[in-house]
């Protein structure tokens, strides 16, 4: 209660600072600048003193009206004044006006001369006070507003309460619910609000009200506010869009006075939607401490209330997107509020094809394999794979081509994993030599374990990144499932570099760090949270912090003995791992060095290039060596 009159009072203050300006600009007009402007003062005199002025000959002309006499006299010191004076019926007065002596030219008074008649009150009333301040009220606003939309959104200052909300009228809008790929349960759950602000009677008929408010989840970039922004496309009702940063004001209470502005100017424009991108800004949990953010508190309560306020069955609706729901705070989720979740999540390999699609859309492209694609890009969110088709886009015009091909997607899709290409980087032939086995010990790991996904490509092309080399695998499946087998798997595939290092070129080195982070990161999260160590059994350890911003946040739960014993548990499946790997390659000596003269001799082979070599080596093992030899410059010419 306090808080609202407080909030009041700071959006009203705004005014009474506009016309304050207003009245101080008007006075010092009407004391320094219109005295100046009007030099006709009539000064009112009595009777007597005009006839002294008559017969002493300063009189220059008199206008005689049916009750007043107006009349002009030079003063003692030269100066000329008009002067009012009542009629008296003074019968005498003509023939004293033309006795009398006068400072005109011709030595008499004129009679027909017009003296200028002073303004009625009124009318001087409006047009030193009235007028001047209209108009500058008018300016007032006029350059309050323009400061404003210069300001974007924000700009509370200067202006009379205006929250200036962006509104996107039905044409500002053409996204559709076809431009957001994938993503079918949310498009499904959306469509019903659709339908509802096309035609809110039929629900308030029946006496239905939609929820609301919905509150889009996801991941950065996985399309939450293109959907939203569909959403009103769809439906062709205004658009109120906002980012939950631009209420945090500077000043406590400008925000809240921003929100019930919003919420004001839609309820005028409903059927409409309001949207809080990033709606963490101002949601986030109020917590009982005393260094709380008083502004951010006081925008979110007032959001709070504002929601319960308005009547739901009005047509407006409320989307607002987060990729920190757990941030939020409860209030804001109960029912009432922002009720509905829809959750957006990563693309499947469909959903990626999908946005591929849509995407390609807007470039011209020969046929595409967006399978290929698709295959490569697991994990990419719709930014990311937007991203990947411009950037092949952009290569195909390096290149000097007027269409996208397949291998512009690909060499894209390595772009923006691993950086592009640095051709110029000089790497002397020893340090080739250790990368290509390092990059080879990783293929060669993954390929002899069944469960591994294959190779795809081997490259010991540097990158900008900072990678030497890498080894893509590709999943052939989308796996929603990873079993204990598979995540051991996959580290000791991450150990196979370093593995073949050790083994082939009796050394170890610094382009094993990244493999190092992975295992490590992989094993302990076997251990602390997926319960896959025989000791912790389904023993929870560790809590992600938050869902969609990377798993990497995590908080320990549990004591510092636990902790130091998880260490050791981390640290044996990494060496068990590191084991298998090292024999995986000590057994398979052959394939290792065939295929790593192979890549340094080719910089980048294919997966199937390299599987060739494996098989040829290892389903004939009484193959010699010359034979070999030939099958290898024979697949070598192949490649020429
Ligand atoms: P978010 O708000 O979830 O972080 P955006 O909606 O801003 O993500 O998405 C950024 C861009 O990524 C969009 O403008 C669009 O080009 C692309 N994008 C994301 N998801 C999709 C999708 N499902 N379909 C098509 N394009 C998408
Ligand atoms: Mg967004
Ligand atoms: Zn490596």
């Amino acid at each position: 209660m306090k808080q609202d009159v407080q909030n009041q009072q700071t959006k009203r203050g705004n005014p009474y600072v506009g016309f304050l300006w207003v009245i101080l600009i008007v006075l010092l007009l009407n004391g320094l600048i219109f005295p100046k402007l009007s030099r006709q003062k009539i000064i009112s005199t009595d009777y007597g003193s005009f006839i002294e002025k008559v017969d002493s000959g300063r009189v220059k002309d008199v206008m005689i009206k049916s009750s007043q006499i107006f009349f002009t006299a030079v003063d003692k010191n030269g100066e000329t004044n008009t002067f009012q004076t009542g009629e008296t019926n003074d019968p005498q007065l003509v023939e004293r006006l033309l006795d009398a002596d006068s400072p005109n030219e011709n030595g008499k008074i004129a009679f027909n001369q017009i003296v200028p008649e002073e303004n009625s009150p009124i009318l001087n009333f409006l047009l030193m006070w009235i007028l001047p301040g209209l108009i500058f009220y008018i300016i007032w606003r006029q350059t309050s507003k323009t400061i404003q939309s210069r300001m974007g959104t924000g700009g509370n200052f200067m202006s009379f309460g205006n929250s200036g909300a962006k509104i996107y009228a039905d044409a500002d809008i053409k996204t559709t619910f076809a431009d957001v790929a994938g993503q079918e349960e949310a498009k499904e759950t959306l469509k019903e609000i659709v339908d509802f602000l096309h035609n809110p009677k039929k629900y308030t008929e029946i006496g239905a009200s939609l929820p609301k408010g919905a509150l889009l989840v996801g991941p950065p970039g996985t399309g939450k506010t293109l959907i939203a922004r569909a959403v009103a496309g769809e439906a062709k009702v205004p658009f109120f869009a906002i980012s939950g940063s631009e209420f945090v004001q500077m000043f406590v209470g400008m925000g809240a006075a921003k929100v019930r502005d919003l919420f004001k100017q839609a309820g005028e424009k409903a059927p409409c939607i309001i949207f809080i991108d990033e709606i963490d800004a101002i949601g986030k949990k109020r917590e009982g401490t005393f260094s709380g953010n008083d502004e951010r508190e006081q925008t979110l309560n007032q959001l709070l209330t504002e929601m319960d306020g308005f009547d739901g069955r009005k047509g407006v609706v409320i989307l607002a997107a987060t990729n920190r729901p757990e941030s939020l705070d409860k209030a804001l989720l109960r029912p009432g509020r922002f009720d509905r979740r829809i959750q957006m999540d990563l693309p499947d390999l469909e959903g990626r094809k999908a946005i591929l699609n849509v995407h390609l859309k807007k470039v011209k492209h020969d046929s595409i394999n967006l399978d290929i694609v698709a295959r490569a890009t697991s994990g990419s969110s719709g930014a990311e794979l937007a991203n990947i088709v411009n950037e092949a886009a952009l290569r195909a015009v390096r290149m000097g081509r007027t269409r996208v091909t397949t291998s512009d997607l690909e060499e894209s899709v390595e772009t923006v994993i691993a950086g592009a290409q640095r051709k110029g980087k000089v790497i002397s032939a020893d340090e080739k030599k250790v990368i290509a086995y390092h990059e080879i010990g990783h293929a060669l790991v993954a390929a002899m374990q069944t469960h591994s996904a294959p190779v795809h490509k081997i490259t010991i092309i540097p990158r900008t990144s900072g990678a030497l080399g890498y080894t893509m695998q590709v999943d052939s499946g989308e796996q929603v499932l990873q079993s204990k087998e598979d995540l051991f798997n996959r580290i000791v595939t991450l150990t196979g570099g370093r593995a073949a290092e050790e083994i082939v070129c009796n050394t170890v080195t610094t382009g094993a760090s990244n493999d190092i982070e992975q295992a490590t990161k992989l094993a302990r999260a076997m251990v602390t949270r997926f319960g896959m160590s025989d000791k912790y059994d389904m023993m929870g350890l560790e809590t992600v912090n938050n869902a969609y911003l990377g798993n990497n946040d995590t908080s320990l739960a549990c004591s510092s003995d636990t902790a130091a014993d998880i260490d050791r548990e981390v640290l044996s499946l990494i060496k068990n791992a590191h084991d298998k790997a090292k024999s995986i390659i000590s057994e398979n000596m052959k394939v290792m060095h065939e295929a790593a003269s192979f890549l340094i001799e080719k910089e980048t082979i294919t997966g199937k290039e390299f599987m060739d070599i494996v098989h040829c080596c290892t389903a004939k093992t009484d193959l010699n060596l010359k034979s070999a030899t030939k099958l290898f410059s024979v697949l070598l010419a192949s490649k020429r």
